[in-house]
């Protein structure tokens, strides 16, 4: 069976992939907290091997490099925690790849990814626009990373796909961030072109995909994207990719392990597709 590059010390280009177990902030349902050993046990399961369809292989590959889970404790501690390991896997010319937690973690991701590259677009895939000021009170709700981004002009782009809850208050910030919100009701897959100019990075929501293909999330919301539609738009991209997050697969929803198989299949198909963008 193909293996993986098990270290702690990290090469320049190297695609770094990180655990974070985290949950707190969600806002319904916990249990994305548990997804990154389960991913990791489905991509190494023995059922597949570990070639990308981009042509690489994350397997018997240098440059790939798992380092494990994080514990990242809780609070704001926890938000210090993944900007610090974040930031050491930039500084040493990584490329980070996170497994798991709820999607409030792309802000404390996104605010190291910010100290590093001048300029970049976000390619936000979800059900979800994730632009709430606060909910529940909580402005760092898994509801609101993107408000928090895009206040503090982290990124220059955000361009949204799968989306299908926009409402008023969310319509509103989109104006008022000029977000690049891609709706269901009207998207075309196979003909979308996000024109991307310069490094970008891919924060993946499970749940952008429809329910039938990922049943194990936190927020059943159907008619979303299929498995293949998210490939063929992530197989496009022919500027660097400089990260990626998958994050809210909650195993506590999936069935007979299906969700935690398509999460495999993104980290080798976006792990493939950013070491194909940045050759050594
Ligand atoms: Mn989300
Ligand atoms: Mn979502």
């Amino acid at each position: 069976m193909d293996t993986w590059l098990l270290n702690d010390s990290i090469e320049r280009k190297q695609l770094v992939v990180i655990g974070i177990c985290s949950d707190e902030n969600s806002s319904f349902k916990k249990g994305t907290a548990e997804a990154p050993p389960l991913i990791r046990e489905a991509l190494h399961n023995g059922s597949a091997n570990l070639s990308a369809e981009c042509g690489l292989s994350l397997g018997n590959n240098k440059r790939v490099n798992d380092i494990g889970d994080v514990n990242i404790g809780s609070g704001s501690a926890a938000f210090m925690k993944i900007e610090e390991h974040i930031s050491q896997i930039l500084e040493q010319g990584g490329l980070p790849l996170t497994l798991g937690g709820d999607h409030a973690i792309t802000y404390p991701i996104i605010k190291a990814i910010a100290k590093h590259h001048q300029s970049f677009s976000i390619l936000h895939f979800d059900a979800h626009p994730d632009l709430y000021d606060e909910l529940d009170g909580n402005r760092l709700s898994h509801a609101c990373p993107f408000a928090r981004i895009m206040e503090s002009s982290l990124a220059s782009r955000l361009i949204q796909v799968g989306i299908r809850t926009l409402n008023g208050h969310q319509k509103s910030q989109v104006e008022k961030f000029s977000v690049e919100t891609h709706e269901m009701s009207h998207f075309d897959a196979q003909n979308f072109n996000p024109n991307l100019t310069g490094p970008v990075y891919i924060s993946f929501d499970i749940d952008a995909l429809d329910p039938a293909f990922a049943p194990g999330v936190s927020h059943f919301e159907p008619g979303g994207l299929s498995v293949r539609d998210v490939l063929d738009i992530i197989q496009k991209i022919e500027v660097p990719i400089i990260g990626a997050d998958i994050v809210e697969y909650n195993p506590k929803h999936d069935i007979n392990g299906m969700t935690a198989m398509v999460a495999a299949k993104l980290v080798k198909e976006i792990g493939g597709m950013i070491l194909k963008s940045n050759p050594i």
